[in-house]
């Protein structure tokens, strides 16, 4: 429920079916404005606490529920989302930045209705693995219990679907926290599943890395399910030891793009923008370092350009928005720095370099060219408008360069020949290796980094898989 102080609403958390207002409030700025969009609860322990007790209680009837019942609602979410498509997208486009057109907020809305509805269809199998005149062995599949779920400011909506709905397919219930920079949405979707599902089943509680350390430490929680940057999952990691917490983390990527000597920059020049800028570069399977040979340097440079200077940035509520600000004052002076320093070791800024002149957190596409490893804008993950466009002369040193970082979410490779591109991703240290393309997921394909990256994989038959545990029932006579 919204309460309105002013003008600005003030958003309410969900435990047990019911509103709960926690203890003292956030604003929420629009990133392209600085208006305040409204204001975030924030949650106590005594809150957290509730949270957990709720979903602990409702998970004992919850697991109860039959298998078809639970599949029925991942459809349910999937239509109330759906019915509140434009509500939810509006809300998103104001505290997150995205555009509403394009590969923005309706998107978004778009794959949040889509993985609910696919998880719906996926199996919960028992496995006969032996039945002979000895015995009989079965494998089941049953619900971890309660499961903490921690989101990013990203991609809020979707990333909080992929938690949430696995969890509740496979018989858990949740407590959800998003991030304190774009919780709104997040509270306001949870609130309208809590409308087409037992009380108790899905929690929301919003606040800042504070609330997120308490859940991760918190023997009332069995699992914790994370999208966010490394450094924050290395630390649920080790705060989650003490009931030994079942892990999924989906961390930072830095993804190499590697371009070989056949390609036709023209053909694949979209593509290239579009893995990288997608969501203004805030996503972790962007396209984050360039990789290109010699003889298509330059004018894999000047096609990016073309793009980049065609592109309209603006308010994502504009229709004709293909890109929104940078969503916070913190991933904007990342951005700024790393370009910062790319100019200080003598890079070529081919466009932009410069934040926009408007209130906002504007950062133009920037391409940076003779750029090599050792430069922040390289070596860490820039998570925003600027690419590094890196030459290379041996494809063998492209390679070992990609591989060089603690990170291995994803990466590309780009020709005009499947196979020689099969050869080069068969080398690379990746959860996904694209091949002329960069960023694509799907509901029936399973997504995970390596490395730095991340543990486990969200999506399709093995996403769902992890939300269990393996119960074995080994009987004779
Ligand atoms: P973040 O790690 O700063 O925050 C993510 C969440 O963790 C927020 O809800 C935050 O409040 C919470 N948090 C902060 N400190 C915590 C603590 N000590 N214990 C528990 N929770 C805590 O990340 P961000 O800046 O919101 O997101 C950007 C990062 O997320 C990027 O690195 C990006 O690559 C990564 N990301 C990864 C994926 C993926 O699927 N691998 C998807 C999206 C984003």
């Amino acid at each position: 429920m919204q309460r309105y102080i002013m003008t600005e609403p003030v958003f309410s958390m969900t435990i047990n079916g019911q509103d709960y207002l926690g203890d003292g409030r956030e604003a929420i700025l629009n990133p392209a404005t600085g208006q305040i969009v409204g204001y975030m609860p924030i949650c106590t322990e005594e809150g957290l606490n509730e949270a957990v007790a709720a979903a602990k209680k409702a998970q004992l009837s919850w697991a109860k529920v039959s298998d078809a019942e639970r599949r029925d609602s991942c459809n349910k979410i999937a239509a109330i989302v759906t019915e509140h498509a434009a509500e939810l997208a509006e809300l998103l486009v104001k505290e997150q930045g995205k555009p509403l057109k394009g590969l923005g907020a309706e998107f978004e809305l778009g794959g949040c209705a889509a993985w609910a509805g696919y998880t719906s269809s996926l199996d919960m199998d028992v496995k006969v693995l032996k039945d002979d005149d000895e015995g009989r062995v079965e494998q089941h599949r049953v619900p971890v219990g309660v499961i903490g779920s921690i989101t990013p400011w990203n991609w809020p909506l979707m990333i909080a679907i992929w938690h949430l709905v696995p969890a509740i397919r496979a018989g858990n219930t949740v407590v959800i926290k998003p991030s304190p920079n774009t919780p709104l949405s997040t509270l306001r979707m949870v609130e309208l599943i809590n409308t087409v599902l037992p009380k108790g089943v899905i929690n929301a509680v919003s606040g800042g890395g504070h609330l997120g350390a308490l859940m991760s430490a918190h023997e009332g929680i069995d699992k914790i399910v994370f999208t966010g940057s490394t450094a924050t999952g290395k630390k649920i990691m080790k705060s989650a030891a003490g009931n030994l917490k079942r892990l999924t983390l989906e961390l930072g990527g830095n993804d190499a793009g590697i371009i070989l000597d056949d390609c036709d920059p023209a053909a694949i020049a979209e593509g290239l923008f579009w893995g990288a800028f997608i969501n203004g570069g805030q996503t972790c399977a962007a396209l984050k370092r360039l990789y290109v040979p010699d003889n298509l340097y330059d004018a894999v440079c000047a096609e990016l350009v073309t793009l980049a200077n065609n592109m309209p940035m603006g308010d994502g509520l504009d229709p004709t928005t293909a890109l929104g600000p940078l969503q916070n004052k913190m991933q904007f002076d990342i951005v700024s720095e790393l370009v910062e320093d790319a100019k200080t070791r003598g890079a070529t800024i081919l466009t932009g370099g410069e934040p926009l002149d408007r209130p906002g957190f504007f950062y133009p596409v920037t391409l940076v060219a003779d750029i090599e490893a050792g430069a922040r804008l390289v070596d860490e993950e820039q998570f925003g408008t600027a690419l590094p466009i890196i030459r290379y002369t041996d494809i063998e040193d492209a390679i070992a360069q990609a591989n060089s970082l603690d990170f291995g979410l994803a990466a590309s490779v780009w020709s005009a020949s499947r196979e020689r591109a099969q050869t080069v991703a068969k080398r690379l240290e990746a959860g996904t290796v694209y091949i002329n393309q960069h960023g694509a997921l799907a509901p029936n394909v399973p997504f995970g980094g390596v490395k730095g990256s991340g543990i486990g994989v969200e999506f399709a038959q093995e996403g769902l898989n992890a939300n269990t545990n393996i119960k074995i029932y080994n009987m004779v006579g």
